[in-house]
């Protein structure tokens, strides 16, 4: 559910009409809604009412401080994957008590920072990191919160790509090995051991393979407090589906009642680290038609935005829906809608029906808000997209389109150029 809807056929996100943001901001955008936003976090929240719990929001979903602030004044920590991320928590209010830290490769710097600052836990990856955590605490003279993010070797059933519970995925430790890194863990004495984590991977659209995880991570609970390790977290990560096309993932209610049914006899506080499910059907990509192309009878819908602006069609072959924003009852065509860089990847939608569109009209390309923007790139020198976030009958720019000067802006020419 979200709140982009046609009325008179007319595309509005909340009561804005997409083509006044269009008109006020230019194209290509995002827009975002507000309701949609908190309607997916409250929602996501209330179904854990049941246990403690914390919400740690994946920053890297969609990192924009408008949306990490709003998140925060919701009451949600963070799920950070680097030092800029843990920068841009703070500097929207996220209390640092409230952060998780997780990633393969965070480096000595990122991790004297987050220690720094005093976070709830680090999410571990390999038993090298262990040590390098443990010798900056005690450079420091912190103890470092810890918990060992496990992999399960479980099949999460989405694409390869986003696939992070495979014994061939980069990520975790093998969870039948981590009893013995427990054990070296509990014994370092500037480390507090205090949780287990674990995620699979993303846009994932059936319970099982959680719940299968779960059940591991149980058993290796129960060991550890047979061998006297006491754990106060356990973190399943993200990685919750939403309908981009013809998916019908669970509805978070069903989500966490399978969790709540295995995890309620495990005294701990439930970390969770949703991305996709709160901000992705939250979000759109505005973009502009500039050309209409038939090469050997093949449809071109040429347009404004890019696979630098949004690249989960190239990188993933994702799907997503793309609505023309005033519905004229035209005679629909097929045809490839494709961006403007020099690349044959560059496109949005293959071989996709839609209403005949002609130069100068919007199209929205739905369900954009996670890892749209996140993942957007200078390449070709284009300037990264506005942001507008509307709630209700208003709409705010909480992100700057990017200017031409500032693609040079931190570019230096050596002196024997000049
Ligand atoms: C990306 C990521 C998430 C969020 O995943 P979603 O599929 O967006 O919910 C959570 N935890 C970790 C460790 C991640 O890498």
């Amino acid at each position: 559910m979200h709140h982009f809807y046609y009325r008179n056929g007319e595309l509005y996100a909340e009561s804005v009409p997409v083509n006044e943001i269009a008109k006020a901001v230019g194209t290509p955008c995002y827009i975002y809604s507000h309701a949609t936003l908190t309607r997916h976090f409250n929602i996501f929240n209330d179904a854990f009412s049941n246990i403690p719990h914390l919400i740690c929001y994946s920053v890297k979903a969609n990192s924009n401080l408008a949306i990490l602030r709003l998140m925060a004044r919701m009451g949600a920590g963070m799920d950070i994957v680097s030092g800029g991320e843990l920068f841009c928590a703070l500097k929207a209010g996220v209390s640092p008590d409230k952060i998780v830290f997780s990633g393969v490769g965070k480096t000595k710097e990122e991790i004297e920072y987050a220690l720094k600052t005093g976070i709830l836990m680090f999410n571990v990856e390999s038993e090298q990191e262990l040590e390098i955590i443990h010798s900056c605490a005690k450079a420091l003279k912190k103890s470092a919160p810890i918990a060992i993010r496990v992999n399960p070797d479980i099949d999460p059933r989405t694409h390869p790509y986003i696939s992070t519970g495979l014994k061939r995925d980069k990520f975790g430790i093998d969870i039948n090995k981590a009893e013995v890194l427990y054990k070296r863990a509990a014994s370092m004495p500037y480390l507090h051991v205090i949780g287990i984590d674990c995620h699979i991977g993303s846009q994932l659209t059936l319970l099982a393979p959680f719940l299968e995880a779960i059940k591991q991570i149980k058993d290796l609970y129960n060991a550890l407090k047979k061998m006297g390790i006491r754990l106060n977290y356990i973190d399943i990560g993200g990685g919750l589906g939403i309908p981009y096309h013809e998916e019908s993932p669970p509805h978070p209610y069903e989500y966490a009642n399978a969790i709540l049914e295995l995890a309620k006899d495990m005294d701990c506080c439930l970390i969770l680290e949703p991305g996709r499910v709160i901000v992705g059907n939250a979000g759109i990509l505005l973009t502009k038609m500039l050309y209409f192309k038939k090469i050997e009878g093949k449809n071109f819908i040429i347009v404004d935005a890019g696979m630098n602006d949004l690249i989960r069609p190239s990188l993933y072959n994702a799907y997503h829906a793309i609505w023309p924003c005033s519905k004229r009852g035209r005679p629909s065509i097929v045809a490839d809608i494709v961006g403007p860089i020099c690349e044959s990847g560059d496109f949005f939608a293959r071989d996709r029906e839609i209403e005949t569109t002609y130069p100068g009209e919007l199209l929205a390309i739905m369900s954009s808000g996670a890892y749209g923007f996140s993942m957007s790139s200078n390449y070709n020198s284009r300037p990264r997209p506005a942001e507008v976030l509307v709630k209700g009958e208003r709409f705010w720019i909480i992100r700057d389109r990017e200017s031409y000067e500032n693609l040079i802006s931190l570019n230096r020419i050596p002196q024997w150029l000049r």
